[in-house]
């Protein structure tokens, strides 16, 4: 997905930072200089990229830094706190009335951005929540605007309301938020006019729907894949109409990403969703503290413990975490292991949440396979799978075996558990400073 680059970049940054036992100030300016870099090459805006930097080496040159005893993994968690910050720490919702008060939302953006699309997408998720949305059509320029709505409107399940082409933006709204007292909906969604590029025309009538039309909602549609362009977008649309929030399309693709980062600090306004696939259940709450710890590829530990927590028994949870911490798994703490992930809803629900290891949202996977890594463990030795360095030639043999497997899946299979211990060493730095703040010791 988008952010690989920068977040390769940066992992190597940090590579570097923690093999230093003791970081000098120097150390800190270059580490911070490659930062600079790898954001700006993410289409980071300017302005954002030198305030986060600033930010960062303020905290990262001090005290608390230098004399912590892992300065290395101290100025990640730094950079991590900046990030999370940058993009507005919290999650934003959409503010949907209670009950059966109709909530307006008006959807704009330019032309290509993915609105018509994001628009059905939203739908399908108030609809989720128990909610009676109606889409509205007020792309009049477009019938194959409004033909695009009445599509996913129908696949999603959602009516639409359309006066066709011949009526003004302004009065096709008022009349259906008429249709949605009548009928019972509660939330009314104004799929509006996209241009090409930003126009006097196009912000005049989002301008008049809003005079005429109480408006609860100004959400603004951009393109990931437009680097610099998404946030320039964002900040014309918010000076001349306010918007309330961005949602943020084509993360997917192989974008560059810049755009999450910048439009919160440019614009003041929270990025609500982004879109992440065509298909209409495509759309992702967006978490700012998630976003960081992806792309600094710390995976999303902070959600794997919050499930282990919610579905492992708490012994269970500290033992393996006195583990991580000591980078100790043998083969047994992998089958305890496999048992949990089978609680917490399958290997595939937390992989991507696993660093380095987040998967294309189209890859699936078979939690069957790992009945085969099972039979293997299950034809170990006791000792074997206490002591995994044991596992020579001849006894992996013997396991193939045994387990009814060709030798190169054992083989394999121990591979991924000195992956594993590898990982583990470099998480633990990373899992100490938070599992204390959240009370996971
Ligand atoms: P509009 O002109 O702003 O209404 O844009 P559309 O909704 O017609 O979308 C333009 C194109 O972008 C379509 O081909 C959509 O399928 C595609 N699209 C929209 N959102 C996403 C997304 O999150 N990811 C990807 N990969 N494609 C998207």
């Amino acid at each position: 997905m988008a952010f690989d680059s920068l977040s390769e970049k940066l992992q190597n940054v940090f590579k570097n930072l923690r093999g230093k036992g003791k970081l000098t100030e120097a150390d800190v300016r270059t580490a911070l200089k490659e930062v600079k870099m790898a954001l700006l090459e993410a289409d980071v805006n300017f302005k954002v990229v030198k305030n986060f930097v600033k930010s960062v080496e303020e905290r990262a040159i001090g005290q608390e830094v230098m004399s912590s005893l892992t300065p290395g993994q101290m100025v990640v968690k730094i950079v991590n706190e900046e990030m999370v910050k940058l993009m507005g720490s919290e999650t934003t919702e959409i503010k949907l009335k209670p009950g059966n008060d109709i909530t307006v939302l008006m959807m704009c953006g330019l032309q290509g951005a993915g609105k018509t699309t994001t628009t059905a997408k939203l739908a399908g998720k108030f609809k989720q929540k128990g909610k009676k949305p109606l889409l509205v059509a007020c792309d009049v320029y477009r019938p194959a605007a409004i033909k695009q709505l009445q599509i996913n409107g129908e696949k999603q399940g959602v009516p639409v309301f359309s006066m066709g082409d011949g009526h003004k933006p302004v009065n096709i709204a008022k009349a259906a938020i008429e249709h949605a007292e009548k009928n019972g909906f509660n939330v009314v969604i104004l799929d509006t006019a996209g241009r090409l590029h930003i126009d006097e025309g196009m912000m005049e009538e989002l301008i008049e729907i809003k005079g005429n039309v109480s408006v609860d909602q100004t959400v603004l549609v951009v393109d990931a894949m437009t680097g610099q362009d998404a946030v320039n977008v964002s900040e014309m649309f918010h000076n001349k109409i306010q918007i309330d929030g961005v949602i943020l399309t084509k993360l997917d693709g192989d974008t560059r990403g810049g755009a999450a980062l910048s439009i919160r600090a440019v614009t003041g306004k929270p990025i609500l969703y982004i879109g992440m696939g065509e298909k209409l259940s495509d759309l992702e709450q967006f978490y700012p503290d998630r976003m960081a710890s992806r792309i600094l590829g710390m995976g999303d530990i902070l959600t794997l413990i919050d499930k282990a927590q919610a579905e492992i028994d708490d012994d269970k949870a500290k033992e393996l975490e006195k583990k991580i911490r000591k980078a100790e798994f043998n083969f047994n703490d992998y089958l305890d292991s496999m048992s949990q992930v089978k609680k917490m809803g399958g290997i595939s629900s937390i992989i991507g949440m696993l660093p380095g290891m987040g998967l294309p949202s189209d890859v699936e996977v078979d939690d069957n396979a790992f009945k085969g890594v099972e039979a293997i463990i299950f034809s170990m030795t006791t000792e074997e799978r206490e002591n995994p360095e044991l596992l020579n030639p001849s006894r992996k043999k013997r396991i193939a075996k045994g387990a009814g497997v060709d030798i190169s899946e054992v083989n394999k299979l121990v591979k991924q558990q000195e992956q594993m211990k590898k990982m583990m060493k470099q998480m633990s730095g990373l899992m100490s400073g938070k599992g204390k703040k959240r009370g996971f010791k």
